[in-house]
């Protein structure tokens, strides 16, 4: 059985004194969360204070992008090695805004899962078609080129220790979500793509759901056989929000 996990991401929001009060609202009301796992996934000039006010608590740090390289003259990149320095455990890897207004691709989000698990961090892949792909019946095919342009890149074993997030790019920050049955479609799709290349590894495989994920649809959702947790964008950043979520979880584990 797989622990769900309840990832949020913060995106480019907030400022030093909300970010306090979130960490801190998260934390106080992560108590009555004990089946899921929480992770936060904030911007990295808050991770100092994420590293301290998480200090003791079960909920965990992540961050929302790393460098391709290992360290070195890249200005303005910030590497694996200094996210896990803060306390990291998560890092967002792919996120379609990366790659649509970043120009990331296969090739570096492959780089950058390599440097993210080199430095002891789990990666969240992010996976997802856009609505036109979608209409055009091409869902299925985008995935499987997502997938298999890193699985041939990094190797099925790197698997072992990297996580999915199937995140419909029509969905994020839209209020439209993927209805239970489309997501699980879809999540089944890509456990049985890794299953392909190798069984354990598709069983243990956690495959979130990211895409206008809110208290009222959370149950539903991750009550799904292949929805294995939720990264969370906009309802995230209200902790009353991301709790309930985070509660909804609690009641589809095991
Ligand atoms: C995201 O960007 O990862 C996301 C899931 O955003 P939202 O929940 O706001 O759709």
């Amino acid at each position: 059985m797989r622990q769900p996990l309840i990832a949020g991401n913060w995106k480019m929001n907030g400022s030093k004194a909300s970010a306090d009060v979130l960490l801190r609202c998260v934390v106080a009301g992560s108590g009555g969360v004990s089946k899921s796992e929480i992770a936060v996934c904030v911007p990295f000039p808050y991770l100092y204070l994420g590293e301290q006010t998480l200090y003791g608590s079960e909920v965990r740090l992540g961050a929302q992008n790393l460098c391709t390289e290992s360290g070195g003259a890249f200005t303005g990149e910030v590497s694996g090695s200094m996210l896990a320095d803060f306390g990291c455990a998560y890092v967002i890897c792919g996120h379609s805004e990366r790659r649509e207004y970043h120009g990331e691709d296969e090739a570096s989000i492959a780089l950058k899962l390599t440097r993210a698990i080199e430095s002891g961090l789990t990666p969240i892949l992010c996976v997802g078609e856009t609505l036109r792909q979608r209409e055009a019946g091409e869902t299925e095919a985008v995935i499987a080129g997502q997938v298999d342009g890193v699985v041939d890149r990094i190797g099925i074993d790197a698997f072992a220790g990297i996580e999915i997030a199937y995140e419909p790019v029509w969905a994020i920050g839209t209020g439209l979500t993927a209805t239970p049955e489309q997501a699980q479609a879809v999540h089944a799709f890509i456990r049985n793509r890794i299953a392909e290349k190798n069984t354990s590894i598709a069983e243990k495989l956690r495959i979130l759901y990211g895409g206008s994920m809110k208290p009222g649809n959370a149950a539903e959702l991750l009550a799904q056989t292949d929805i294995d947790g939720g990264l969370i964008g906009g309802a995230s950043l209200n902790a009353d929000d991301f709790l309930a979520i985070c509660l909804a979880g609690e009641q589809t584990a095991a």
